[in-house]
C-alpha cells in the first residue's frame, strides 16, 4: 500500500456480515460528507450527533438509518468520518455499501481505518497494534490487558525511555560538536545512565513471555514410539475422534494440531511415532515429529506402562532431555503395580486424564495477567531487544572509556530501534505487514 495514494475516501462494512440487529458502514476521507449528502435524506446533519433519515438510491429507499458524522480531526481516523447504522442483515448492509462505492468511495483494505489513524497521528503504532489485539483476543484477560496498551501505557513508557536516551545522546553530541564550550559527559555518568535505561527496558521485556503465552498460547507435543497410545491420548484430551487410532504401528502419518482450552489456548500436537521409518510417507511424518518437538513449549512423553521403558523409549527421551517435558505412563489399565513418581493414565478408560489436564495447567499455563505491567508483541520485543543490545554495547564502551564519538553510534541505534517500535520511523513494508493482520472495516 502506497502511503501517498492513501488519502482518498474509503469505505467498508464494520460489523460482521450476518443476520443481526444493526449493521454499520463506515466512510472516511475528504469526500465522506459529499457522499452521504447524495444518499441521505437528512442533509443538514450535525457532527457527533445521531441523525435520523433514509438512505435512498434515486427515488428508491434502501433503509431507514442513523447517521453519525465526525468532523476531522476529531474522528477515529483523523479525517471526516461517517458511520451509517442500518438494519442488520447481509443484503441491506451490502446495498448501502455498494451505493457508497458508486458515489465515489473505494473499498478499504484490511486495517486501513486504523492505519490512517496512525498516519494522521491519532495513535502511535503500539496503540494501533492494541486495536488488532483487542479484536483478535482469544481470552477476556488478554482483551483487558490490550486495552491498557490502547490507552497508551506502553507508548508512555517507551517515550520515557526514549527521552532518557535522547538526553544522554544530546550531551555526548553537544560535546562532540562544540568541544570548546561543552564538556564531555563523565564516563561514570554514562555507565550509570546506560545501566538505568537498560533496566527500564528489562522491565518492559519482563512481561514478554507472559504476553506471548496469552497471545499465542503454548504448544504441547505428544511424543513416544508407535503404538504407545499417543493418538488415543490426543483424543482423550480433546474429547473427540480427531486422530485415527489403530493397533498397527505407525498409523499417525502426519502431525495433527488442535486447540485445547486450558484458560489460555493450548495447541496440542500429535506427532507420528518416532522410530526408523519403514516407508517414505512415514519418514516424512517422523521428520515433522522432530520439527514439532523442537517447536513445542512442552513435550508429553508417552510410554506403554504394560511394557515399561525400553531402548526405543530411551532414544526418544535422549532427544528431548533438554526440553521441558513430562513423562506419562499410558495403558495403566493393563498393570497392577505402580509407583508414586510416575504419572499414570489410561487413554482408553479415561483414568488420570483430568489430573493430567490439571498438571498441564499448573505446569505451563500459569500466567498471572494482573502482574503483567506491559504487554508486548514479538515485533515490539525485537525492537526492545535491539535497543537493549545497542545500549549494552554503549555500556561496555563507556566502561573501557572508548571515544564518545563511537559510543554515540550505539546510542543512536538504540534510539532508532525505539522509534521503529512506536512507528516514528517505519517503512511501508513493516506497516503493510502490521495492518495485514487486521480485518476489513477496522
Ligand atoms: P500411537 O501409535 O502411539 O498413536 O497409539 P494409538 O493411540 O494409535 O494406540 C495404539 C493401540 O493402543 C490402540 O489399539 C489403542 O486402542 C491402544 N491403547 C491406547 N491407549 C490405551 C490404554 O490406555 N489402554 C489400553 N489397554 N490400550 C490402549
Amino acid at each position: 500500500m502506497n502511503i501517498l495514494e492513501e488519502f482518498d475516501t474509503i469505505t467498508a462494512i464494520s460489523t460482521p456480515l450476518g443476520t443481526g440487529g444493526v449493521g454499520i458502514i463506515r466512510i472516511s476521507g475528504d469526500k465522506a460528507f459529499d457522499i452521504i449528502k447524495k444518499i441521505f435524506t437528512n442533509p443538514n446533519f450535525e457532527p457527533r450527533k445521531f441523525n435520523h433519515g433514509r438512505i435512498t438510491d434515486g427515488d428508491k429507499t434502501i433503509d431507514e438509518v442513523i447517521v453519525l458524522p465526525f468532523f476531522a480531526p476529531n474522528s477515529y481516523t483523523g479525517e471526516n468520518v461517517v458511520e451509517i447504522q442500518c438494519h442488520g442483515g447481509i443484503n441491506v448492509v451490502k446495498n448501502i455499501l455498494e451505493l457508497v462505492l458508486k458515489n465515489g468511495a473505494r473499498m478499504a483494505e484490511k486495517g486501513e481505518f486504523t492505519k490512517r489513524a496512525f498516519l494522521n497521528k491519532r495513535m502511535d503504532l503500539s496503540q494501533a497494534e492494541a486495536v488488532a489485539d483487542i479484536i483478535h483476543s482469544k481470552t477476556s484477560d488478554f482483551a483487558k490487558i490490550s486495552m491498557k496498551n490502547l490507552s497508551g501505557v506502553l507508548k508512555d513508557e517507551i517515550n520515557k525511555i526514549r527521552n532518557d536516551i535522547f538526553e544522554v545522546l544530546s550531551k555526548i553530541v553537544a560535546a562532540i560538536d562544540f568541544p570548546e564550550e561543552v564538556n564531555e559527559p563523565e564516563y561514570k555518568y554514562l555507565t550509570e545512565t546506560f545501566e538505568k535505561i537498560i533496566s527500564k527496558i528489562n522491565k518492559v521485556l519482563a512481561g514478554a513471555r507472559t504476553s506471548n503465552i496469552m497471545r499465542q498460547g503454548i504448544s504441547v507435543a505428544i511424543a513416544g514410539k508407535p503404538n504407545v497410545g499417543k493418538s488415543s491420548l490426543f483424543n482423550a484430551l480433546l474429547n473427540l475422534e480427531r486422530a485415527i487410532v489403530t493397533d498397527i504401528a505407525g498409523t499417525t502419518r502426519d502431525v495433527l494440531r488442535e486447540t485445547l482450552d486450558l484458560g489460555i489456548p493450548v495447541t496440542l500436537i500429535d506427532t507420528a511415532g518416532i522410530h526408523e521409518g519403514s516407508n517414505k510417507v512415514e519418514e516424512i511424518g517422523i521428520e515433522y515429529s522432530k520439527q514439532s518437538l523442537n517447536e513445542a513449549d512442552l513435550i508429553m512423553f508417552v510410554y506403554d506402562a504394560s511394557q515399561g521403558i525400553n531402548e526405543d523409549d530411551n532414544a526418544i527421551l535422549e532427544l528431548i532431555k533438554d526440553k521441558n517435558h513430562i513423562i506419562i505412563a499410558n495403558k495403566a489399565d493393563l498393570i497392577s503395580n505402580r509407583n508414586n513418581q510416575t504419572v499414570y493414565i489410561s487413554a482408553l478408560t479415561g483414568e488420570g486424564i483430568n489430573d493430567l489436564k490439571q498438571t498441564l495447567t499448573s505446569k505451563v499455563c500459569k500466567v498471572e495477567p494482573e502482574s503483567l505491567e506491559f504487554v508486548t508483541n514479538s515485533r515490539q520485543q525485537v525492537c526492545l531487544e535491539r535497543a537493549k543490545e545497542a545500549l549494552n554495547q554503549a555500556l561496555i564502551a563507556s566502561q573501557i572509556r572508548e571515544l564518545q564519538d563511537l559510543i554515540s553510534i550505539d546510542v543512536k541505534s538504540a534510539l532508532l530501534a525505539l522509534d521503529e517500535l512506536t512507528g516514528e520511523l517505519i517503512t511501508d513494508d513493516i506497516l503493510d505487514n502490521i495492518f495485514e493482520h487486521f480485518c476489513i472495516g477496522k
